[in-house]
């Protein structure tokens, strides 16, 4: 049989020593002892401690965010800018945020296994995201399901699908090149093929239906999604290399990451004129060198 110590019990409970200290003092949860007076716990005694502890109200109100990728790292900050902007509009003040870089495939995302610990304890009451798929791609509405068992709701900002068209490209990325042999790589190639295509499909069945309507390009091809330098320079061709950062990438690509970013961007609407975007995405530059 498994025991705790004092600190470990404290950690899987997310209270402080101290806190359990009181709650033997009081008897409210009374620790074994060890022959030389430690203090134990069992495993038993962790969810009779849940109860206890759950028996007070979830509080606080979190915002969750995620990109795929580091080169995406700009997407991700205007997500969290929308999602402050979005509770702020709301009078909703945020109690802690939190974010990853990773696939919404991997459900050990660090920050997100921190975001279900919290609410299994039952300390969140609202947790906020831009996207469904922000937090998991498939499974939302059993997470939705579990949350509201521990008092917590999940606030989705923008409910239509995530029809940002690199979507199928990040998440394949991860199972390229894993397979050791010949006829096992060739059948995950085909299996590739048909999820690209089955997303596809989907995507334009989605597009019909939810047509977010244009975002503003400008500057979309000369804008590093790296430091946010922009500069016409930049670009040459079908090729795009900063002149700041030296991030280089494919120009299709570059700008089809500046318009992703753009859909959850609250101070460029497709009605901003292009000048005024030019300034905004130079004072963002400016802001992200000073830090
Ligand atoms: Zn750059």
């Amino acid at each position: 049989m498994k025991l705790y110590t004092v600190s470990e019990f404290a950690e899987r409970l997310g209270v402080s020593v101290s806190t359990l200290r009181a709650w033997d003092k009081e008897g409210r949860l009374v620790a074994l002892r060890t022959p030389t007076n430690k203090r134990r716990y069992t495993e038993e005694m962790l969810y009779r401690a849940l109860g206890i502890k759950n028996r007070q109200e979830p509080k606080k109100i979190v915002l969750y965010a995620r990109v795929s990728s580091a080169v995406q790292k700009p997407d991700l900050e205007n997500q969290l800018r929308y999602l402050k902007e979005f509770a702020a509009g709301k009078g909703l003040t945020i109690d802690e945020i939190l974010s990853d870089v990773g696939s919404a495939l991997n459900y050990k995302r660090k920050n997100f296994l921190k975001l279900c610990g919290m609410i299994t304890r039952g300390e969140i009451k609202t947790v906020i995201v831009a996207h469904k798929d922000r937090l998991v791609r498939f499974g939302f509405e059993f997470l939705e399901d579990l949350f509201a068992k521990f008092g917590c709701e999940i606030l989705v900002v923008n409910k239509a699908e995530d029809i940002s068209p690199i979507v199928a490209y990040e998440d394949l990325a991860i199972l390229r090149g894993k397979a050791k042999s010949k006829g096992l790589s060739r059948r995950v190639s085909n299996w590739q093929r048909n999820i690209i295509k089955e997303r596809l499909e989907y995507k334009n069945h989605v597009y019909s239906v939810t047509d977010p309507g244009p975002v503003n390009a400008a500057y979309t091809s000369q804008q590093c999604p790296q430091c946010g330098w922009v500069d016409s320079g930049n670009r040459h061709g079908d090729t795009f290399k900063c002149r700041k950062c030296g991030f280089a990438a494919g120009a299709d690509h570059v700008a089809a990451l500046n318009l992703k970013a753009r859909l959850f961007d609250v101070e460029i609407t497709r009605y901003t004129p292009y000048r005024k975007v030019k300034e905004i995405l130079l004072q963002r530059y400016q802001q992200k060198q000073a830090r």
